[in-house]
């Protein structure tokens, strides 16, 4: 660890720490591509997530024996990945977080885990104020426009373009067993991009965020499954239903199961609409 580097992470530190008491590793928080919710950040919008990511603390989530332990992120930049293009043939870019842990007799497993790349999911969540479609531009939460996420139009495939990040609300690692992991390619998924414009938009992010449970609960338990998630879901709010969407993709993929959320075509679902892989 270089001078510098110690002195970034002094800044965040109630007193100055040693080399030797921290622990540093780097994450993809996300990136320029267009990911399963048929979504991508637009340039600008990595641009503001690099800078509002600074200072934040990430989580290891649903694990009540690492409830203590976080993380910090001192840095960030913007890699651009010269060989690799993203599905629309820009330039690969993706957005590095480097984060550090003050080392404790508590979290010695962890870092062996993050070291040992256990610990390789990243979400973050973020509120987007733009979600313009890549075909006509129209702003999604202003109505929108018949353009369907995913559908091909003229060889382009329709999507949802994410700018004017508002802010950047938290990151945390999601545990992969070790055996799942092997078969699984996940990428970091962008959990709830909400437009914290007005009451309508969150609404409509809530809707969306009540179908993917809807989803993921028919995928994990079946029909029961899906009428106890929606009784439950009914009274939640964004975060809490942020968290069961995140806790039911979890379950789903220790089960082996990734599960594709394609766009909706109407207000009902049917197993057509899952890909499983
Ligand atoms: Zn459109």
């Amino acid at each position: 660890m270089n001078k510098e580097t110690l002195e970034k992470i002094n800044k965040f530190t109630r007193r100055p720490f040693t080399e030797d008491e921290i622990y540093t590793f780097s994450v993809i928080l996300c990136d320029n591509d267009i990911d399963r919710d048929y979504e991508r950040f637009s340039g600008n919008a990595l641009e503001t997530l690099a800078k509002s990511f600074v200072g934040k603390t990430g989580i290891f989530d649903h694990n009540p024996t690492t409830s203590n332990q976080n993380a910090r992120i001192f840095d960030t930049e913007i890699v651009t990945d010269g060989s690799r293009k993203t599905k629309t043939g820009e330039s690969y870019k993706y957005l590095k977080a480097n984060a550090y842990m003050v080392r404790t007799a508590d979290n010695e497993t962890l870092i062996s885990e993050i070291d040992g790349g256990i610990k390789k999911e990243v979400s973050i969540s973020c509120s987007a104020a733009s979600r313009k479609c890549s075909i006509c531009g129209n702003d999604r939460s202003a109505g929108g426009c018949a353009h369907i996420k995913g559908r091909m139009y003229s060889n382009k495939m329709c999507h949802t373009v994410l700018d004017n990040i508002t802010d950047a609300y938290e990151w945390s690692f999601v545990a992969v067993p070790a055996q799942v992991n092997a078969g699984v390619t996940k990428r970091s998924a962008n959990y709830g991009n909400i437009s914290a414009h007005s009451e309508t938009d969150i609404t409509a992010a809530d809707n969306e965020l009540r179908r993917d449970i809807c989803r993921l609960a028919f995928f994990t338990g079946g029909k029961t499954a899906v009428d106890n998630a929606m009784i439950s879901a009914e009274c939640m709010n964004t975060s809490q239903l942020i968290n069961m969407k995140k806790s039911f993709e979890k379950s789903a993929l220790s089960n082996g199961i990734e599960v594709q959320l394609m766009p909706d075509k109407d207000n009902d679902f049917s197993a057509d609409e899952f890909s499983m892989k």
